[in-house]
C-alpha cells in the first residue's frame, strides 16, 4: 500500500553536488528539506568504486574552483579531512591551479556536503504532480512525498520526463530552452593492473588522439592500495559503442591505452554515463519553472559543466526557492 510521507518545505530530487549544496543553504535558512536519490549512495557523478583492494574514481576526477564561496566549502571539507589537494595540473605543463580530490576518494566530497541533511537513497522518482498549493512526488514503489516547493537536479532530460509523467506543462519558451540541452556520453573503464602503470605523476593525462579522453592512475593519485586505472572514452567513441557489449568496448579502450598501462590487466569493469557532460550550458544559473508553488531546476547544465558549476547552480536554486516559497 502506498505510504504518504510527512510534508517538507522543500523536496530535492537528486543528491549530487547541486542538490546537496542547495539543501545545505535551504536548511541553513530554517526550512525543512528532504533529498531523494535513486542511487544506492550519494554524489551522482561524483562516483567512487572499490574492487578488492583497488579504489577507482570513475566519474568526476578532480574539482577546480574560481568562486570564493565554493572554495570556502572545499577548504572546510579539507579541514574536516574529507578533501585534499591532488595536484596543480598535469604533465607536460602545470598551470598552478589546484585540483581537489575527495579523501579517501571522490564520494567523500558528497559525504561531507551531506552532513546534517535528511537524505533517502534508493528512491527512484517517477512523477511530480501539482497537489493543490503543494507538489506530490511519487516513487517507483508508489510512495508519495509532499512539499511546498520542489527542486529538480537530475540531468535535464530526466527531469523533464518526471514533469511530463506528472502532467506539469511548462511555458513553451522554457520548454524549448530546456529541450535544447543535450549531454555527451562517456564509457568509463576501471582496470586493476598487476603492476604500476606508466602514467606519469601526479597520475592523470588527457591523450590528444584516439578513443580515450582521459586516463588516470588511482594509486598514483593516492586513493588506491593497488594499481588501478580509470579510462574515460571520448564522446564519439562512447556514442558509437554505446549499445555494444560493455566488456567488448572496455577491451577496445584498454587496447588503445596500452602505451600507458605498462602492466597486465588483471580484471576490469565498465560503467556507462549516459549524461556525462552538458554540451550546452543554459544562460541562467538555474530555471524557475513555476513561481507558486515554487518549482526549480538546477544542475551543471545551468552554471557550467563541472562540479563547480553544479555547486553554483545549487546555490542559485536555493536562493530562488527561498525567495518564492510561501512565508
Ligand atoms: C566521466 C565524468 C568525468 C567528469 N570529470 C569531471 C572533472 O574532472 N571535474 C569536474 O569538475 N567535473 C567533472 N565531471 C562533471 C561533474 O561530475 C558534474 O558536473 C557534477 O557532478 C554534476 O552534479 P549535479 O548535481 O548537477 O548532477 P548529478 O551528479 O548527476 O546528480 C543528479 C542526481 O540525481 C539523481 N537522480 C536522477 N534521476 C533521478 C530520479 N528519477 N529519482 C531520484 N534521483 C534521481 C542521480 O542519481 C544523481 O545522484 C565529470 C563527469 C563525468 C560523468
Amino acid at each position: 500500500m502506498p505510504i504518504h510521507e510527512p510534508s517538507f518545505d522543500v523536496l530535492i530530487i537528486g543528491a549530487g553536488v547541486s542538490g546537496l549544496i542547495a539543501a545545505r543553504e535551504i536548511q541553513g535558512s530554517g526550512r525543512s528539506v528532504l533529498l531523494l536519490d535513486k542511487g544506492r549512495g550519494l554524489g551522482g557523478r561524483l562516483a567512487s568504486r572499490r574492487v578488492g583492494a583497488a579504489t577507482f574514481d570513475y566519474g568526476a576526477q578532480f574539482i577546480t574552483t574560481r568562486d570564493a564561496r565554493f572554495e570556502a566549502i572545499l577548504n572546510q571539507g579539507a579541514e574536516a579531512g574529507m578533501m585534499t589537494e591532488w595536484c596543480q595540473g598535469f604533465a607536460p605543463t602545470s598551470d598552478g591551479h589546484t585540483r581537489w580530490r575527495g579523501q579517501p576518494a571522490m564520494t567523500a566530497v558528497a559525504k561531507y556536503l551531506a552532513q546534517g541533511l535528511e537524505i533517502r537513497t534508493e528512491k527512484q522518482i517517477v512523477a511530480i504532480r501539482r497537489a493543490g498549493d503543494r507538489y506530490s512526488v511519487e516513487t517507483s514503489t508508489g510512495d508519495l512525498h509532499f512539499a511546498s516547493a520542489v527542486l529538480l537536479t537530475p540531468p535535464v532530460p530526466q527531469s523533464l520526463a518526471l514533469l511530463a509523467a506528472g502532467e506539469i506543462t511548462l511555458d513553451p519558451a522554457m520548454q524549448r530552452r530546456l529541450d535544447g540541452i543535450q549531454y555527451e556520453r562517456c564509457l568509463a573503464v576501471m582496470a586493476v593492473l598487476k603492476g604500476p602503470s606508466l602514467i606519469p605523476p601526479p597520475g592523470g593525462l588527457a591523450p590528444t588522439s584516439g578513443p580515450a579522453a582521459w586516463i588516470a592512475d588511482n594509486q598514483r593519485k593516492g586513493i588506491s592500495m593497488e594499481p588501478a586505472v580509470t579510462i574515460h572514452a571520448t564522446h564519439e567513441f562512447s556514442l558509437a559503442h554505446w549499445d555494444e557489449d560493455r566488456m567488448e568496448s572496455g577491451r577496445r579502450l584498454l587496447d588503445a591505452s596500452l602505451p600507458w598501462l605498462g602492466a597486465e590487466v588483471l580484471r576490469y569493469q565498465v560503467h556507462g554515463w549516459r549524461y556525462s557532460k552538458p554540451v550546452q550550458v543554459d544562460e541562467h544559473p538555474c530555471a524557475l519553472l513555476q513561481a507558486s508553488p515554487p518549482l526549480v531546476m538546477a544542475g551543471d547544465a545551468f552554471a557550467g559543466p563541472r562540479v563547480e558549476g553544479a555547486a553554483l547552480s545549487g546555490m542559485a536554486a536555493a536562493e530562488t526557492l527561498l525567495a518564492h516559497i510561501h512565508r
